[in-house]
């Protein structure tokens, strides 16, 4: 009897599972957002610093976020700083005319330059900066290693180089408060903590969480007494940026979706998001939460399951879609991340580059692809034709992409340059996705040449770049090494810092760097320089050639030989 059980029980079970084999990827097709509701969005975004309960207010529009100011017995505790100096003076002023108390602290909810940039605004003298202990290595990792990379990736991104006619809005943010005359203003933080710091400040009762999401350094901030809780960017009214397409490392969407399920604990009345506006009522707030953390769950775990079945990347990127009682809600609307984007970062994060086609494995380069693909379509004249149909058909993708071949074969190409600039616009004009919005009309703008996009923007302040240590420096220099240059030399030159003083030995052995403390006996060059006069040098505040001449001292070496060793490096 019980084997006949456990028999129809394994059968039934089969069926079902079969069933579940067969079952088609989770998809309902939801209609992406219309041009105008990305146009309604900005809404979210007009300027105006709103009262969200007795104690807290929170400005909005000044920039690409938001910064909010609790009033305390005695002080004020200032949360995000903007983007840069002079949003966040715009910020202050309105600040100082709710309260002229003095600042006691600035906390931030993570590294983000949107959150930091302009932090010396509020905190002068004897004012705390409280933020996670790993805030200082995103923020030097961000201003050294990465740099260029990331400024040209975020500046297409944002559209921050469009004219104004061409911008909507950039998803949780109007606009991003920066140009080449900024200045970045960050201050390091002077108090920081792993899991849990509890605090009174002016008389407020605060207690800070880590709360991995969009970043791993992200904290909440809640306010007990006040049922207030500020969820930095793990929360804001668009889907998550689960993966920006300006490049990041991996946001593990089980971390953020915890750190959500943490938020929906504490039952706040009110949620200030540093993005987009605050809300309030503890039933709303918890309804949203939930849809926000059941989003991230199920774009994770349904590409799990996706990946387990052997689905590529583009596959599963493509499959995958929000069910329709999350994929309507106004809070999750693809206006700054997007599912398909997500998946592919999920699949990475998980399986690393290689998708498990073997043809991926070890692909032909993109110009042998280019070229083998233009061949088989019959030559460039025939790429043309075929350009010609698909813009005709306003099939935009297949244009940019076959354009991409035929201009990898022939760059000056004017026909598929012109057809490449015209997919992209209509591409730009259909997409209701910021980011990729953007993206698209800045390319069109840099391929017609109206413009090129700068791989630096904005310039760090003497007192920011003092704050940082010297290592992050180096750092960027090892990563900005011409290494075919130096393939067959050792150079080993001693650096002597002074106020305050360092000596190192930097060494570059054959196409890489290695930097050792004290100098070495066998240094051919050493040289004597204050160390904010290199610090400066490296992040271009300083001609190299001039600070050089001047401010360096030669112990061993020439100045002209010093010089060659410095053109060995990626100007920063
Ligand atoms: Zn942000």
């Amino acid at each position: 009897m019980k084997s006949m059980l456990t028999a129809t029980l394994t059968a039934s079970l089969c069926v079902m599972l079969a069933a579940c084999e067969r079952g088609a990827a989770p998809a309902a097709a939801v209609d992406a957002p219309s041009p105008e509701a990305l146009t309604e969005h900005s809404a979210e975004f007009r300027r105006e610093v709103i009262k969200v309960t007795d104690g807290v207010w929170v400005a909005i529009g000044y920039g690409i976020a938001n910064s909010i100011l609790l009033e305390g017995d005695d002080g004020l505790v200032i949360v995000d700083t903007m983007e840069s100096r002079q949003a966040a003076a715009q910020v202050h002023a309105e600040f100082a005319a709710i309260s002229r108390k003095p600042i006691k602290a600035v906390i931030y909810t993570h590294s983000h330059p949107d959150h930091i940039g302009g932090a010396a605004e509020f905190a002068g003298p004897g004012v705390a900066v409280i933020a996670h202990d790993d805030v200082g290595a995103h923020m030097d990792q961000l201003a050294s290693e990465l740099q260029p990379v990331i400024t040209q990736r975020s500046l297409h991104m944002y559209g921050t180089k469009l004219p104004q006619g061409e911008r909507v809005n950039i998803g949780i943010g109007g606009f991003l408060n920066l140009d080449a005359e900024s200045t970045l203003d960050t201050v390091r933080p002077t108090q920081t903590f792993g899991e849990q710091l509890d605090l009174r400040i002016a008389g407020i009762d605060l207690q800070l969480r880590h709360a991995p999401g969009e970043t791993d350094d992200q904290i909440l901030v809640w306010l007990p007494q006040r049922g207030v809780l500020l969820c930095g960017d793990n929360f804001y009214k668009a889907f998550p940026n689960l993966y920006t397409i300006r490049g990041t490392r991996y946001r593990d969407p089980k971390r953020w979706a915890a750190s959500l399920d943490a938020m929906r604990a504490l039952q706040p009345r009110y949620l200030v998001p540093s993005h987009s506006r605050p809300l309030s009522g503890a039933d709303p707030i918890a309804s949203v939460l939930t849809d926000y953390r059941d989003a991230i769950r199920y774009v994770h775990d349904q590409t799990l399951r996706l990946m387990n079945r052997g689905l590529l990347p583009d596959e599963i990127a493509q499959q995958l879609q929000l069910p329709p009682h999350l994929a309507a809600s106004p809070y999750l609307q693809p206006f700054y991340g997007k599912p398909s984007w997500s998946a592919k970062s999920i699949f990475a994060g998980n399986l690393g580059w290689y998708s498990g086609d073997p043809a991926e494995l070890q692909p032909l380069p993109p110009d042998a692809q280019a070229q083998r693909i233009v061949a088989l379509a019959g030559g460039l004249e025939a790429v043309d034709r075929q350009i010609t149909a698909a813009i005709e058909a306003k099939d935009w993708q297949w244009a940019l992409q076959l354009s991409g071949y035929a201009l990898r074969v022939a760059p000056q190409h004017a026909a598929a340059r012109d057809a490449r600039i015209a997919a992209l616009r209509a591409l730009a004009d259909a997409e209701t996705n910021p980011p990729a919005r953007d993206w698209y009309y800045t390319s069109a703008h840099t391929l017609a040449g109206d413009f090129s996009v700068p791989r630096r923007e904005g310039k760090p302040s003497a007192a920011m770049l003092a704050g940082m240590p010297l290592r992050v420096f180096f750092d960027g220099m090892a990563v900005n090494l011409h290494a075919e240059d130096t393939l067959d030399q050792v150079i080993r030159v001693g650096l002597i810092f002074t106020d305050p003083d360092a000596r190192y030995t930097y060494t570059v052995r054959r196409g890489v760097s290695e930097l050792q403390a004290g100098i070495a006996d066998d240094v051919a060059l050493q040289v004597r320089v204050p160390t904010q006069v290199f610090k400066e040098t490296l992040a271009g505040l300083r001609s190299p050639a001039m600070a050089i001449a001047r401010d360096f001292d030669m112990e061993r070496g020439s100045k002209l030989d010093f010089v060659r060793f410095m053109q060995l490096f990626e100007p920063q």
